[in-house]
């Protein structure tokens, strides 16, 4: 018996595909063929602000057991459905394809996948590893995918995980507006929402689990166990037909890709980052209802924006004040012409507050009502008893907060699909699972 690992990425374009499919379809042919599944597919978020990210920035790892005499038909049934399925003629898709052969994955490997999905990762090193491990890599045009597919073999999601199940469309209907009961998704999330995320978007009433673009995804239910997206499946209406359904097992909202860094000058572009610092330049609205605000350490200071889809945090960022300290979680936007070093806000964490202090007129000794000013050094006059005074002095008063010391989280309509929502706090994995559940996947014959 041989243990196979197979990652694959980038078979995707804007116009056309999913990897998620290509590996939903390798789950059929290999089950055909009679391999054993060691695991469910595993999707594996990567960095998502490489700036020559594919759409989404998920690779896939299928792992299962095998002959040795099936290797060579496995190899190829994995580069013929790849090369069927990938849009080849779309310039930026560059397939890649990774096996590894072996019960336990090497630390290096392990290690070359933590900072894809942390930071940025090179051709030249997935080379050298792949050499090192012996590992076998197919790839397409220039072949970048292999980075993506080395990856998601690298990330076995031993620690915190969550689960997806993805239900795909007929071909005949891709392109074509998705067809779904809107009540029946509701009601869905109402009755599975302990255990399912991000299913619809409460601020605005939207429905989140179906994507927009012409990608075969009709809908993908996210949650914390493999029978909770399942039985949330079972629950949606679809007006339209399922050609298949596959439950990938994943580092969705789990917060996999922030890692907290000592100071201002560890923030690099593109890094997605934790970093604690004092607010040093006071909040303030830019065109389009973006909130930009300043913190500061002791090594220097950053930007940090939170943009208009994020509802809630920007509503709350806004209320910041010079001196509050925070945590901001989010990735680093290198400088431009017209802004600098930026975290683009994720999440923050109120540490600190700062006293709103305000300063009012006095009030009236005689009745007690707020009097009015009369002009700079002019005094103050009472408007109820008609009292006048030029000895009496604003005075300092402390205001209420309207933001508490708690995590602050962007809204689920512009999560990423790393983000760790609100509603999964508390509930982390500590391990792999112990067994998978029977019938993960599903074609319609
Ligand atoms: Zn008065």
């Amino acid at each position: 018996m041989a243990i196979v690992h197979m990652g694959v990425d980038d078979t995707d374009s804007p116009r056309t595909g999913c990897t998620t499919y290509v590996a939903s379809l390798l789950v059929e042919k290999l089950h055909r063929i009679g391999v054993s599944f060691v695991d469910y597919p595993n999707l594996v978020r990567l960095n998502p602000n490489v700036p020559w990210k594919t759409r989404g920035n998920g690779a896939l790892c299928l792992r299962f057991k095998c002959t040795e005499e099936q290797i060579e038909d496995i190899r190829q049934i994995a580069v013929d459905i790849v090369e069927e399925n990938s849009d080849l003629d779309y310039e930026g898709t560059e397939p890649g394809v990774v096996f590894f052969f072996g019960k336990i994955i090497p630390r290096e490997l392990a290690d070359f996948a933590k900072q894809a999905i942390q930071g940025i990762v090179k051709m030249q090193d997935a080379m050298r590893l792949i050499k090192a491990t012996k590992s076998e890599a197919v790839g397409f045009r220039t072949g970048r995918g292999i980075l993506g597919a080395l990856a998601a073999v690298g990330e076995t999601l031993r620690g915190d995980h969550t689960y997806e199940l993805i239900a795909y469309r007929l071909p005949s209907n891709r392109g074509t507006p998705r067809r779904l009961d809107a009540v029946s998704v509701f009601k869905m999330d109402e009755k599975t929402k302990d255990l399912t995320f991000n299913n619809v978007d409460s601020e605005t009433g939207r429905i989140l689990i179906t994507p927009h673009g012409p990608d075969p995804i009709l809908y993908g239910i996210r949650g914390q166990t493999p029978s909770a997206v399942k039985r949330a499946h079972k629950m949606v209406a679809s007006l339209e037909s399922i050609e298949r359904w596959t439950i990938f097992r994943t580092n969705h909202g789990t917060d996999a890709h922030l890692r907290r860094i000592n100071s201002t000058l560890e923030a690099h572009p593109f890094h997605p980052v934790i970093l604690t610092g004092k607010v040093s330049k006071a909040p303030r609205i830019i065109p389009r209802r973006h909130t930009i605000f300043r913190i500061s350490d002791k090594k220097g200071q950053i930007d940090c924006a939170a943009y208009e889809p994020t509802g809630e945090l920007r509503k709350n960022a806004k209320q910041l004040l010079i001196g509050d300290v925070i945590e901001a979680y989010g990735s680093v936007r290198p400088a431009s012409k017209n802004f600098p070093l930026t975290i683009n806000l994720e999440k923050l964490r109120v540490v600190k507050l700062a006293p709103k202090i305000v300063f009012q007129n006095p009030l009236c000794p005689h009745c007690g009502r707020r009097m009015k000013s009369m002009g700079v050094r002019k005094g103050f006059r009472c408007c109820k008893c008609g009292l006048r005074s030029s000895e009496l002095k604003k005075v300092i008063v402390e205001k209420k907060r309207g933001l508490q010391k708690r995590l602050y989280v962007a809204s689920p309509r512009s999560q990423r699909h790393l983000t760790k929502p609100l509603s999964r706090y508390g509930l982390e994995k500590p391990c792999q699972p112990k067994r998978m559940i029977s019938n993960w996947f599903w074609i319609n014959q």
